[in-house]
Parts: C-alpha cells; sequence; structure tokens
C-alpha cells in the first residue's frame, strides 16, 4: 500500500506526499481488508438477510425489502453501503446476488407456507448482476425452485443501470415483466437521471429517494419537488413509493401526495426473518 500511495502522490506532484499518502493508504487498505473478508463471506454464512416491511396507505403492510447484512469476525457489522460497491467492483456481486435472489424468494415461501402472509418481495439488483445474459433464466429458475408466482417479486434497480446502458436492458426488463415480476427504480431522483427512458422501459414503480422524503420536514422546496415526482409516475401509470420516511409529518405528507406505498424506519426496521409475522 504504501507504493500505491506513492505512485498516486508522485501523480500529484512531489509536494503532494507526505499530506496525501497516508490517507490514501488508510483507504485503500480498508478497502482491501473488505475485499479479503468478503470473498469467504458466502461460505462461512455470514451474509444473511434483513426485511424490511412496506406499507400501502392504510397502513397495511404489502411487502418487504430484502436487505444484506453482513456480520464478520474481523470487521464486525459492515453495512452494505460499505460492501455492496467492493462486491460490485470485483464481481462477487454476482455470487451474492445469487444468493440474495434465491434465500429472499425461498423465505417468502417459508413465511407463507407458514401462514404469514406477505404479498410480495423486493430484491435489489446490481447493474453488473443484470448485465449478466442468463439474469432472467436465473430469476426464472429462483421463482420455480421456491413455486412463487412472476407477481410475488419486485426487482428494485437503479438509475446506473440504465445510464450505463447495460446490454439487453430493455429486452431483459420485457422478458420479466412478462413473468409477472415488477420493476422498480430505486433511490429515483437521487442520481444523474435521466427522463428518457420512462418513455420506454416497461417500469412498474418509482421510489423517491430518502433525501427528498427527509426534506419534507426542512427544507420548503421538497414539498413541490416530491408532488411533481408523483405526477410525473402517476401521468406514466407508475406506482410511487416514499422510502426513508421517519417521521409522522411526512408520513402524513407523502400520504397526502398520493404515494401508494411507503417505507422508512417510523412504521418498520428492517428486521430478521422471524420478526416479519410480529
Ligand atoms: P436501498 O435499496 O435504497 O435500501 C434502503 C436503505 O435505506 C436501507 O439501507 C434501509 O435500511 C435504509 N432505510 C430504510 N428506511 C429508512 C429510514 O427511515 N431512514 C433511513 N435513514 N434509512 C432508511 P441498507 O440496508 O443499509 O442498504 C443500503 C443500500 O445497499 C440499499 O439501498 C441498496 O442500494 C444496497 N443493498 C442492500 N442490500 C442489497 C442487495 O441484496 N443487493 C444489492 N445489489 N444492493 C443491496
Ligand atoms: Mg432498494
Ligand atoms: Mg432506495
Ligand atoms: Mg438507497
Amino acid at each position: 500500500h504504501a507504493d500505491i500511495a506513492m505512485y498516486r502522490a508522485k501523480q500529484g506532484g512531489k509536494n503532494n506526499i507526505t499530506f496525501y499518502a497516508p490517507e490514501m493508504n488508510a483507504v485503500d487498505a480498508a478497502r482491501s481488508a473488505v475485499e479479503q473478508h468478503l470473498r469467504g463471506a458466502l461460505d462461512r454464512h455470514e451474509l444473511t438477510l434483513a426485511y424490511q416491511p412496506l406499507h400501502n396507505a392504510q397502513g397495511l403492510v404489502v411487502g418487504v425489502e430484502a436487505l444484506l447484512r453482513w456480520q464478520n469476525a474481523a470487521l464486525g457489522n459492515v453495512p452494505p453501503t460499505t460492501f455492496i460497491p467492493v462486491a460490485e467492483d470485483t464481481g462477487l456481486i454476482i455470487p451474492i446476488g445469487q444468493y440474495v435472489l434465491n434465500e429472499a424468494c425461498r423465505q417468502l415461501a417459508a413465511w407463507r407456507a407458514h401462514g404469514t402472509a406477505v404479498d410480495r418481495m423486493s430484491v435489489n439488483v446490481s447493474p453488473a448482476q443484470f448485465a449478466r445474459e442468463d439474469f432472467v433464466d436465473i430469476v426464472r429458475r429462483a421463482l420455480q425452485h421456491h413455486r412463487l408466482d412472476g407477481r410475488d417479486l419486485e426487482l428494485e434497480l437503479t438509475e446506473r443501470l440504465i445510464i450505463r446502458d447495460v446490454p439487453g436492458v430493455s429486452r431483459k426488463m420485457s422478458e420479466l415483466r412478462a413473468l409477472g415480476v415488477r420493476l422498480s427504480i430505486d433511490d429515483f431522483g437521487a442520481g444523474n437521471s435521466a427522463l428518457n427512458y420512462l418513455m420506454t422501459l416497461p417500469v412498474n414503480t418509482l421510489k423517491v429517494d430518502r433525501a427528498f422524503v427527509q426534506a419534507l420536514d426542512q427544507t420548503p422546496g421538497a414539498h413541490r419537488i416530491v408532488q411533481a415526482i408523483v405526477a410525473l409516475g402517476h401521468a406514466l401509470g407508475l406506482d410511487v413509493v416514499a422510502e426513508g420516511v421517519e417521521t409522522p409529518a411526512q408520513l402524513l405528507q407523502v400520504r397526502e401526495l398520493g404515494c401508494e406505498r411507503t417505507q422508512g424506519f417510523l412504521l418498520g426496521q428492517p428486521v430478521p426473518p422471524e420478526n416479519i409475522r410480529a
């Protein structure tokens, strides 16, 4: 790591060495530790799924979102915002994503077999997973294996997927829709959004990025932004989900604005599967 830090510092000019080398060294070292431990995480059964409920406007649970959790002996609890980017860069997201899809389907089927009615499972999908030629087959097989219907599943995609122009995105989306699988745009409005894809791609749902929802309490303009996103979604015949709802005032506003579903710490934290029944 000293070599890499030195190399980078040199690129930035001689005088930067003493200031920047130690900091870069620490960042690179932390990332490489995550990568090293992540490699064996699946085999060691360190990855699990937590489930966060989604509620309809009447306050009933209409589904859950599966969220990865990683507990490692050396690193402790590592949040997905830290390890998902590493998994994406290293290709580990392929086996990890496969685990998530399969485990989430298995869990939904298990809940139902034990009388816990959960309408739908939402699963996050990285661009690299979607880019795989066999992605639709993988989804089809997971559904079949657990005797689920396509309508039981919602895949959460990000705008990164569309902006990167992943091969076959339009065809794969149509094939998934033909299976009954619903497609949601996660973190809508947060990144470098382009709206043109909404004209052509068979999307079902917009999830308003939680930054907008949380700004409802503080920023006067936030109300109009969420209002406009809901109007856009509804004009296109899409469902709108408000994520990151933390306060009663936010909940009231997103419901008044017409969001069909809400998700957030106010109504339910991500919890282990055994807590979902309660
Ligand atoms: P996301 O898909 O947008 O998931 C929502 C995130 O917001 C979750 O964070 C959730 O715990 C958090 N959240 C929910 N309600 C609230 C709230 O009221 N307030 C606040 N402050 N946060 C709330 P988490 O579990 O840390 O996941 C972060 C991101 O990691 C996810 O964002 C998703 O992009 C990614 N991720 C998680 N699991 C997976 C997975 O299985 N596959 C892939 N590809 N990405 C995943
Ligand atoms: Mg999500
Ligand atoms: Mg989100
Ligand atoms: Mg997010």
